[in-house]
Parts: C-alpha cells; structure tokens; sequence
C-alpha cells in the first residue's frame, strides 16, 4: 500500500469516528511559527498562562515531543450548537462548554483512531493530544490543510467555520502530506471590531491572551481588573464573540455528539439562579464539565464580577 493509499483510509476511519476534517502534514521543525510563537511570549501576552512559555523545544519540534516522528495527523471535532441559554440576561457560558468536558470524549475517539492504525498498519508509535500545552494545534492545522488561521486567530474552515475542537496524532509512519490553504479573511475586521476587550490586534492574526474574556474568565487566578467592568458582554465562562461574527460560521451545522449536549437544567438557569449559585447547584450542573476547570469559587467570582459591574453607574 502507497503512502496516498494509507493517508486516504486514515482520513475514511477518522470520519467514521465522528473527526469531521482530517489533514496530514509533515512533522518537522516549525521555523516560523518558533519565531511568531517567541515574539508572542517576549510581549508578555500570555498573561498568567505560564505553561505556554514551558517546552518550547518540544512546541516547536515534534520530532522531539516523539522521536522518529514522521507525520502529524490533524483532527477537527464539531461542537457547534444552536441551543441558547433561556434567559437572555443569564451569565453565559461559551457553546463549546455545554455538554461534559471534550478533552475525554475527544482524546476516546482519538485513541480509537490510533489504534486502528497500529493495527491495520502495524508496527507504529507515536501519541495522541487534545488541547495540550507542548502542541501548536492551530500551526500544525493549518499546515494539513484543514483551514487557514484568521484574523481572530483562530483555525477557519471554508466549508465548516470554526466551531471545532483540534485533535492531533504524532506519529513515525510515513503519509502523504496536504497543502496548506489560502486565507480568506480578505478585507474583513468583524472579529476585531465586535472584540469587546480589543483583544485582537487592529491588524488581526495576533491576539493579547491576558486581555481575551476566555483567558479572563478561565486561566486568570487573581481578580478581574475592573477595566474590564463593562467589556465582559456578560460572559462567566468563555467566549463566543470573535466566532460569532465570522462570516465563515454561517457554514457551522449543529454536532451529533449526544456528549455535548447541554443538560436542560443548565439552560434554563436564569439571572437571578446564577447569582443565588450554590457549591451542590454547581456540582450538579458541571459534572463531568470543562467548567469544572473554574472550580466553583472561580465561577462564582466571574459572577459576582458581572453582577457588580451591571450595577456600576
Ligand atoms: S474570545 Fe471574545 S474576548 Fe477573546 S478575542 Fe474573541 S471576542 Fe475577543
Ligand atoms: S470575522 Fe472576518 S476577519 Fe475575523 S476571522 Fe472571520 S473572516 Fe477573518
């Protein structure tokens, strides 16, 4: 069987599993994305996200994260929802956190797909990620060709948007290896305009992470600086925004993933339940959640910050 054969059956089992874009790109060392990713850490953008400044051999080289790594398989994992919180004034919650937490639905049907290819292809090594630290997701998808990284900095997919998870295997087999694409962002700026916390460069392409509602809400353990009093468009968890306005995400089609499916009683909280939320409300609605990451003290403060700030004059 020839590289193109193997690369083809990959992609057919990857989109049996529910992987709804598959690109394969060589794994090499990745020369410009060293040099974007160094002039980002130097600017301090990554905020308390210290983690992203771990590792950078290993970010920037795969074949130093897995040795003998020939390929990377890059995976796209639908999570858009047309489901809306019922209580237009209720704290919100980005779409990608309704259901139970996509790093262990994810990374089940990525190990699914590893294994079928260690035994339909024999003897492989390699190892699998989802959303991890020492992995430039976004860098190597683009270089597989599953979409071209936006103004909004995000992975863009012309016929998906961009409401995905990225997934990638590591791996020492030979492939064959898919194009980049071209960037459509053209002359847009919605993202940049709609950004609340003019977290996006005025020229798009690069983000100030310590200024992102995402990073607000989620990575940052201190308390919210109130410069962001009236800029937070009433998120606790997350951000859809910059998504939102894409124009490209008028392709999005809601996922069949019954894992992301948000619990009734979550969507149905309203204002007033969200800032009355207690530890065994918050157990009960988050379990098995990535909102878990929050601990419950972290939401609650993320609460009691847009409940202050909606009453500032
Ligand atoms: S997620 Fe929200 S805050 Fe972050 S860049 Fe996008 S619009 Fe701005
Ligand atoms: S909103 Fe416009 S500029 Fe921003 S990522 Fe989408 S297409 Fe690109």
């Amino acid at each position: 069987m020839n590289v193109s054969q193997r690369s083809a059956l990959i992609k057919e089992k990857a989109t049996e599993l529910g992987f709804f874009l598959c690109g394969i790109s060589k794994a090499e060392f990745m020369e410009e994305e060293a040099k974007n990713l160094e002039n980002w850490l130097n600017q301090n953008h990554h905020g308390e996200m210290s983690y992203m400044a771990n590792h950078f051999d290993k970010r920037v080289d795969p074949t130093i994260l897995v040795p003998g790594a020939k390929s990377v398989i890059s995976l796209a994992y639908n999570y858009y929802s047309e489901e809306e919180q019922e209580d237009v004034e209720a704290p919100k919650i980005s779409i990608y956190a309704y259901g139970k937490d996509y790093h262990k639905i994810v990374k089940k049907k990525l190990l699914s797909l590893f294994e079928w290819i260690k035994a339909t292809f024999g003897d492989v090594d390699g190892r699998v990620f989802v959303d991890s630290a020492p992995v430039l997701e976004r860098d190597w998808a683009k270089r597989s060709g599953i979409g071209w990284i936006g103004k909004n900095t995000l992975l863009i997919n012309p016929k998906k948007g961009s409401y995905f998870f990225l997934a990638e295997i590591i791996i020492d087999l030979d492939l064959h290896y898919d194009d980049p694409i071209t960037d459509y962002c053209g002359t847009c700026t919605r993202c940049i305009d709609a950004c609340p916390t003019e977290a996006i460069s005025p020229n798009g392409y690069f983000m100030d992470g310590s200024k992102c509602i995402s990073y607000l809400t989620i990575e940052l353990k201190d308390s919210i600086s109130t410069e962001f009093s009236d800029k937070m468009a009433n998120y606790m968890f997350g951000c859809d925004i910059c998504q939102q306005v894409c124009p490209w995400n008028r392709f999005s089609t809601p996922h069949n993933e019954e894992a992301f499916l948000p619990k009734a009683e979550l969507l149905s909280m309203t204002k007033a339940d969200w800032y009355e939320l207690t530890i065994p409300v918050f157990d009960t609605l988050f379990e098995s959640s990535a909102v878990k990451r929050t601990k419950y003290q972290g939401l609650k403060r993320n609460i009691e910050f847009l409940k202050i700030s909606s009453k500032a004059p």
